[in-house]
C-alpha cells in the first residue's frame, strides 16, 4: 500500500505542484487549503506524513503541529513543514512545535523526496513498536511513558567532529543539559561506545581523510550502536551527501554554519524519538517475559515448557544423550489454603520456587505446571542423578521454615527412554511415579522403573 502524504498549503499552486511530484513517486497524495481543514483531515484521513505550509489564515502552521503533538493518536505522523520563511528563529520555532523537519522554498525536490522517504521509514519502524505495543496494552503489560513528557536532555551524546570550531560549538551548547563527548576521528568514533549507552551520535560528514558516510553505515551495523539515532553535520553546499545519508538512515540533519538553537532542537528530537523507541522495546521484551513465564513465583510457566521439552527432547534423543524430568507436587495443599488462607497459600508457592531454583543446577529447568504442580528438567542427567538432586529438594523443602504452613512434596521422576521417547511420555512416566509417590505416603521421591 503507498504511504499517504497529506499536503498543506493555501496557495493551490504550491499545492499543485507538490501533489504532482509526489504523485509521479507513487504516493497516495490527499490535500488540504487550511489548517482547519488539515487538522480534520490527519484525524479521519491518518496521513503517514504532513508537509504543511506556515502562514495560511486562520491557523498557520505552527498552531496545526502543535495540535498534532498534543494528541497521542496523531503526534507520531512526521511533519515536514515547507515554508517560505527562511529565518532560523522561524526554523527553531518549527522544530520546536514538534516538526521533524523545515524546508525552505523553493523546494528542492530531491532534497524533500529523501526526507519524505526518510521519515517513512522510521514511521514504518514505530508503527510496527505500536502494533507490539497494543498487544502489551491487551495484555495489561504497558509501560506508558509519554513522548511529550520527554524533555530530550540529560542524555549521552557523541560527536564525531574534526573541525576544532564546530566541535568547540556543539559541545558548549550541548553540554549545558547532555553528557557530551568530542572524538576527531572515525576510529576514535567506532571505538568510543563504551560504558555508558549512548542517545545520540552526531557525525561530521566532512572528516578530513575518512567518508562520513561509511563511518554512519558502520555506527548502524554495531551493536552497541544500532538503535542510536544519528545526525549529521553537512555543509549548506552539500545537499546531494544529505541525500544520501537520509536514504542510508541517517536519522536527520544540520547544515554548517552550525545554528545554536536548531542544533538544540535537532538533538532533542532525536534523544526523545530515541527513548520512546526504547521504552516500546522494553515493554515489547518484557511482554514475551511475561507470556512465558508463571507471574506468581517467576518460574517458566506450561507453554514455555512444553517447547522447551520438545526441542531439548529431539536433540538428546538424537545424541544418545540422557534426560531426567521431576514432577514435584505439594502435599495436601488444600489443607494450606484452608486452614492459613489463600495468600499464605500463595506464599508458600513463591517458597518453593525459590528452594527450587536453589537446588537445580543452571543447565536445568524449572517450570510451574499449573495449581501446586511443579517440573523440573534435568539435561544429560539420569534418572539416578535426579533422583539425588530432588531428594536433597524435598528434604529441604520439609526443613523449611521460610514460610507459617510447614509443607512436604512428593515428587516422581523418570528418565528419556531411547530416540523415540516422546515428552508428552516421559511427563506421563515422571506422572505415574509422583502418583506412586503420593499413594505411598506422601513426602517422598519415587523413580519410575526403567
Ligand atoms: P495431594 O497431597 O494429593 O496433592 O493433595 P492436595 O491438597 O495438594 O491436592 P489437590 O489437587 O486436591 O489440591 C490442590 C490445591 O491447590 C487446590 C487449590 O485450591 C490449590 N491451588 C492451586 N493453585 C493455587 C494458587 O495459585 N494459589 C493457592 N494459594 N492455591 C492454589
Ligand atoms: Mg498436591
Ligand atoms: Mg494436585
Amino acid at each position: 500500500m503507498p504511504a499517504r502524504v497529506l499536503v498543506v498549503d493555501d496557495h493551490q499552486l504550491n499545492v499543485k505542484l507538490l501533489e504532482a511530484r509526489l504523485s509521479s513517486e507513487y504516493y497516495d497524495v490527499i490535500t488540504a487549503a487550511d489548517g482547519f481543514i488539515a487538522l480534520e483531515m490527519v484525524r479521519e484521513r491518518r496521513p503517514d506524513i504532513v508537509l504543511l505550509d506556515i502562514m495560511m489564515p486562520g491557523m498557520d502552521g505552527f498552531e496545526v503541529c502543535r495540535h498534532m503533538k498534543a494528541d497521542p493518536a496523531l503526534e507520531h505522523i512526521p511533519v515536514i513543514m515547507v515554508t517560505a520563511l527562511r529565518d532560523p528563529a522561524s526554523r527553531v520555532r518549527g522544530l520546536e512545535a514538534g516538526a521533524d523537519d523545515f524546508l525552505t522554498k523553493p523546494i528542492d525536490d530531491i532534497a524533500l523526496l529523501a526526507r519524505v522517504r526518510s521519515l517513512l521509514r522510521m514511521k514504518m519502524v514505530l508503527d510496527e513498536l505500536h502494533l507490539r505495543d497494543y498487544t502489551n496494552l491487551q495484555l495489561g503489560a504497558i509501560d506508558d511513558g509519554a513522548f511529550t513528557a520527554d524533555s530530550g536532555a540529560d542524555a549521552h551524546i557523541l560527536v564525531v567532529e574534526d573541525d576544532a570550531d564546530d566541535a568547540a560549538l556543539i559541545e558548549s551548547v550541548l553540554s549545558r543539559e547532555n553528557a557530551v563527548r568530542c572524538v576527531n576521528t572515525a576510529e576514535a568514533a567506532l571505538n568510543a561506545p563504551g560504558d555508558e549507552p549512548l542517545d545520540l551520535i552526531i557525525v561530521s560528514l566532512e572528516l578530513d581523510g575518512y567518508d562520513g558516510l561509511r563511518l554512519c553505515s558502520q555506527l548502524r551495523s554495531h551493536d552497541a550502536t544500532r538503535h542510536v539515532p544519528l545526525l549529521m553535520l553537512v555543509d549548506q553546499d552539500h545537499t546531494q551527501r544529505m541525500v544520501k545519508g537520509l536514504d542510508l538512515g541517517i536519522n536527520d540533519y544540520l547544515y554548517k554554519p552550525i545554528e545554536r538553537n536548531e542544533l538544540i532542537a535537532r538533538a532533542r528530537s532525536q534523544i526523545r524519538h530515541k527513548r520512546y523507541q526504547d521504552r516500546l522495546r522494553n515493554a515489547y521484551r518484557r511482554s514475551v517475559s511475561l507470556a512465558l513465564t508463571d507471574s506468581l513465583t517467576g518460574l517458566y510457566n506450561r507453554r514455555y515448557l512444553t517447547s522447551h521439552l520438545a526441542s531439548l527432547v529431539g536433540r538428546l534423543a538424537a545424541e544418545g544423550k540422557p534426560l531426567a524430568l521431576a514432577m514435584v507436587d505439594i502435599d495436601h495443599f488444600k489443607a494450606v489454603n484452608d486452614t492459613h488462607g489463600h495468600a499464605a497459600g500463595d506464599d508458600v508457592l513463591r517458597e518453593l520456587a525459590r528452594l527450587l531454583k536453589r537446588f537445580i543446577r543452571s543447565s536445568d529447568l524449572a517450570a510451574r505446571l499449573g495449581g501446586e504442580e511443579f517440573v523440573v528438567v534435568m539435561p544429560d542427567t539420569g534418572v539416578g542423578g535426579a533422583e539425588a538432586i530432588t531428594s536433597r529438594l524435598r528434604r529441604a523443602v520439609a526443613d523449611s521454615t521460610g514460610v507459617k504452613a510447614p509443607i512436604t512434596v512428593s515428587i516422581g521422576v523418570a528418565e528419556l527412554q531411547g530416540p523415540n521417547d516422546t515428552p508428552e511420555r516421559l511427563l506421563r512416566r515422571a506422572d505415574d511415579a509422583l502418583y506412586e509417590a503420593k499413594r505411598g505416603g506422601r513426602n517422598r521421591v519415587i523413580a519410575a522403573a526403567g
